[in-house]
């Protein structure tokens, strides 16, 4: 068959040579930071130095009164939770849909994680966890997905209105606004990661934010320990007994680490700004082809576009089956295009269907199963990914690779005839 469909023979719409997409951006005051570090000092005990600029400077960025640096955001989220008082038994309503590491601390600290279902844009939806709530609930854990705001002022509310603790992970979402505010600061405490591709990334990394003192020592104990907690839990707290050994555990960044968080937060602002001018651009023409739409912030909030979330609709193009659109986007070129795998419903995952091989004392606590949040599972399976680019020089690629979803909608039947003739 003749068709301009890459996929079918055709000239593909995206001809750059990869890499497509890279992050974070590195630049000559990047390796400046790096090596003036190395100078400096690569091993810091306590909260001095890079260490207390950076936290400084996130701490002001997202006006809170604490800010703590840690290893990872998975070590960040742990310590939010032990640090709240998350104990065994303890039910903590948190996503389906979200990526498994917001949950899996919990399980270390013996809570039961109670899965609630995702709204149109994948967020967590604020009905379903009120259905949720029952005598054993002590917090509700939200995640921005993507970088999309979730519903925060409601969820607030919710949890006022029962009296529990509200965790967010902003690990897709460093200075995405929600309500007027950026996300964050709507919590008890916050958790974000700075790995490799998040928007405010440290290469590895992480942070928690918060305005509790209680949280702030608590976190300290948890994986600072000594010098850190010495310094800075006051004497008068009847945690500071502890401050030598703290919990035990180990979170601490590397200063390395730190220098490249803190050359990229100098930026983060104009990362943002250029992903808001590429992401309208996007928009625009994508919500004109057929079979595909945009998961959009609510009206007045602001992503961080750590992903552009396209929802696709077979209906729209005679039945087509997503994975045989999907081969054709990315015979197009567009490489960059990405159906999430690991970011699935957790119902889906062998660790929240039996725990109990890993996690001994969870293993008659809660058992999931595939079908149990038909709106997360049917967001997973209906959803296909793009990165946001932020630069001018990119405009380019940005639309190559919306005109490679505008040629396969245009030309879905040349694929369904195909896909006839080999079945
Ligand atoms: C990346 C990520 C984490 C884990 O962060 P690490 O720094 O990789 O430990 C947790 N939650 C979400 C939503 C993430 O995207």
């Amino acid at each position: 068959m003749n068709s301009p469909l890459a996929l079918l023979g055709g000239t593909p719409a995206v001809r750059k040579p990869e890499p497509h997409f890279t992050w974070p951006p590195v630049s000559d005051s990047t390796h400046k930071a790096v090596t003036d570090q190395l100078g400096r000092a690569v091993s810091i005990y306590d909260r001095s130095g890079i260490i207390a600029h950076l936290e400084d400077a996130l701490a002001d960025y997202f006006g809170v009164q604490y800010a703590l640096l840690t290893s990872s955001g998975t070590a960040a989220l742990y310590s939010m939770y032990a640090s709240a008082g998350i104990r065994p038994g303890m039910e903590v309503i948190v996503p389906a849909y979200t990526f498994f590491a917001t949950v899996t601390p919990l399980l270390h600290l013996g809570a039961i994680p109670i899965l609630a279902e995702c709204d149109e844009r994948g967020n967590l939806d604020p009905a379903d966890v009120v259905a949720r709530i029952t005598h054993r609930t002590r917090a509700i854990v939200v995640t921005h997905m993507w970088g999309t705001p979730a519903d925060t002022s409601e969820l607030r509310r919710i949890a006022d209105l029962h009296r529990l603790r509200l965790f967010e992970d902003g690990s897709h979402a460093h200075g995405a606004i929600g309500s007027s505010r950026k996300v964050g600061a709507f919590g008890d405490a916050a958790a974000f990661s700075m790995n490799g591709p998040k928007p405010l990334s440290a290469g590895e990394g992480g942070f928690l934010l918060t305005d509790d003192p209680e949280i702030y020592y608590g976190a300290l104990l948890h994986g600072q320990y000594n010098k850190r907690c010495r310094s800075e839990i006051p004497e008068t707290d009847t945690l500071h007994r502890y401050a030598v050994t703290g919990m035990g555990l180990k979170h601490r960044i590397h200063p390395v680490a730190a220098a490249i968080g803190l050359e990229q937060l100098a930026r983060l602002g104009s990362y943002l700004d250029g992903r808001e001018r590429v992401a309208g651009r996007m928009i625009q023409f994508l919500n004109r082809v057929p079979g595909i739409s945009v998961v959009e912030p609510i009206e007045g909030d602001r992503s961080s576009w750590y992903g552009m979330i396209l929802k696709y609709e077979p209906a729209e193009l005679d039945g087509l089956p997503i994975d045989r659109y999907f081969e054709a986007v990315q015979a197009e070129g567009a490489i960059e295009a990405d159906r999430p795998g690991s970011t699935c419903p957790l119902n889906l995952l062998p660790l929240f269907q039996e725990p109990g091989a890993l996690f001994p004392g969870l293993a008659s606590r809660f058992a999931y199963a595939p079908g149990q949040f038909p709106r997360a599972e049917a967001f997973h399976g209906s959803i296909i990914k793009l990165p946001v680019w932020h630069q001018e020089d990119d405009f380019r690629t940005a639309d190559n690779y919306a005109e490679a979803f505008r040629k396969v909608s245009a030309h879905h039947t040349d694929l369904i005839e195909t896909g006839a003739k080999r079945g």
